[in-house]
């Protein structure tokens, strides 16, 4: 028997949770107050969290136990409690992006994310910690605290939307959204043991999403299992008029109807490239070996792919999205965005560099001025121009790759969870670890991450599935078909299950 000091909804799936608050088995209200709960446990040592939002959770708690107690309907995910990370506007409330340049903003408007998880009454719980601006691997960058990995806390949860998945890894919430410009949803949720998708581009909003670099931002989900991710997708995706790069709408989403649909046999592409073993761990190699033999065992055929110009995508990745960011980080000033430095200032250019020197951080400072110089006269041409030839070869590669395969397979990271501080006296060494996820933005194909093994020390070990452009469905089909097999779902901590859950 479960005793008192466990917190039930924590093993519960975000889709169970749902059907028992439309059932009336269990409260939208009862269901968040275990989940402050679970944070107030867990949150001193994870540190996912930069700010809360209970008053806008109770409220919408509220309604939903009104409607439920009316008979009326309930949209999907209604009283499913969501964290959103902090570069991810919600009115009222505090975005951070875990800059000190952004203290003491308030957004005053949704993030059309927020509007539909908000249609769909879905409680927000809180903010989440992130790598300064979004640009980070590990949470080191946030200019306020390292978020834990809830699997080994020595280690980090990866990054940049650190907070979102160790939220979700912890227990705290069974849902919640990050953004992904180069991995930062997938590699967290492959460093966590979490499914993670980042979408097509354009399928997503990213009107009020912090823009990063704006040709490859996506909002992305984390969930513990396949079917949540496809739910919470299905709700966030569609054509929105505020998002010029916005995809227009094609048939009504059923991400979640079609998942269990098993798909015929696909051919799935091995991609040539990661299969040598410098910076890979052995033990992640022997994992994806491992799970190509499962999908072979289940009827899908493997061959292999070549994409040669994904030695490159790093060095292009690293020049675009700094140069990106160069120009969209210009707003703050000091004038339009950013918090003034107390010191009385001469004129506007040192009321700018006061503010900014003051306000980001060094990994933001480095991007910018690598941004700057990759776009500056005389060097544009050799840095942004070969960065963008690069981005077309990829495409192309991709586009040769699919026609020989359905889905394209490869480890999600090198490596499982590292140590803080492992790789933060060498900024490179920090980028390389983006080789397999960067491709996906580059070329704007959705890609997933879902669990498919453990290394020696019982740490997580990612696989991610790339399709072709608004694939969507057939990635989730596939991955569920995998996490049907393999059983890896639902994954919490031992560490974090409490003993005193055993049952007789
Ligand atoms: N780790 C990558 C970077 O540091 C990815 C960031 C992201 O996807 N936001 O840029």
């Amino acid at each position: 028997m479960a005793t008192a000091t466990h917190h039930t909804v924590l093993s519960e799936t975000a889709l169970g949770l749902h059907q028992q608050i439309v059932a009336g088995t269990r409260s939208a209200a009862s269901v968040l107050e275990e989940t402050y709960a679970t944070l107030a446990q867990r949150e001193p040592e994870v540190q996912a969290f930069l700010s809360l939002t209970r008053p806008l959770a109770e409220a919408t708690a509220a309604e939903v136990d009104r409607r439920v107690a009316a008979g009326e309907p309930l949209p999907l995910l209604a009283g499913v409690p969501i964290a959103i990370k902090d570069n991810i506007n919600v009115t009222g409330y505090p975005t951070t992006c875990a800059s000190r340049i952004l203290q003491g903003y308030v957004s005053p408007y949704n993030a059309t994310v927020i509007e539909r998880t908000q249609a769909h009454l879905m409680p927000i719980v809180g903010k989440t910690n992130l790598d300064e601006f979004a640009m980070g691997s590990s949470s080191e960058n946030s200019a306020f605290q390292p978020t834990r990995n809830p699997w080994d806390p020595e280690r980090v949860p990866g990054g940049s939307s650190s907070g979102s998945a160790a939220a979700v890894s912890a227990g705290i919430v069974p849902l919640s959204l990050g953004s992904d410009t180069g991995g930062s949803v997938r590699q967290p949720a492959a460093l966590c043991g979490l499914v993670g998708i980042k979408p097509t581009y354009g399928l997503v909003s990213r009107y009020g999403l912090v823009a990063y670099g704006s040709s490859l931002d996506q909002v992305s989900p984390f969930a513990r299992n396949v079917a949540d991710a496809a739910a919470l997708l299905q709700i966030i995706a569609g054509h929105d008029p505020l998002d010029a790069t916005s995809l227009p709408d094609e048939a009504p989403l059923a991400y979640v109807n079609q998942i269990n649909v098993a798909p015929q046999p696909l051919t799935i592409g091995i991609i040539e490239q990661f299969e040598q073993t410098s910076g890979m761990q052995a033990e992640v190699q022997e994992a994806i070996r491992q799970t190509l033999q499962t999908l072979e065992a289940m009827g899908h055929r493997t061959v292999r792919v070549s994409i040669p110009s994904i030695e490159k995508a790093i060095a292009a990745y690293y020049i675009l999205a700094t140069a990106e960011a160069s120009s969209n980080l210009a707003r703050y000033d000091g004038v339009r965005y950013g918090r003034r430095p107390e010191t009385n200032v001469r004129d506007v250019y040192e009321l700018f560099r006061e503010t900014r020197a003051a306000g980001f951080g060094p990994e933001v400072k480095r991007r910018i001025m690598l941004g700057t110089f990759a776009l500056s006269a005389g060097y544009y041409d050799a840095f942004y121009g070969k960065g963008q030839k690069a981005r077309a070869l990829l495409w192309q590669e991709f586009s040769t790759a699919f026609a020989q395969a359905d889905v394209l397979v490869c480890p999600t990271t090198p490596t499982t969870a590292f140590r803080f501080g492992e790789k933060t006296a060498d900024p490179v060494s920090m980028y390389l670890s983006d080789i397999a996820t960067i491709p996906a933005n580059l070329t704007g194909i959705p890609a997933l991450s879902v669990p498919c093994g453990f290394d020696h020390a019982g740490l997580p070990i990612g696989l991610q599935l790339m399709a072709p452009h608004r694939a969507e469905s057939q990635l989730f089909r596939l991955a569920q078909q995998l996490e049907t097999q393999t059983g890896l779902a639902n994954l919490l901590p031992a560490r974090l299950i409490p003993t005193t859950a055993a049952t007789v």
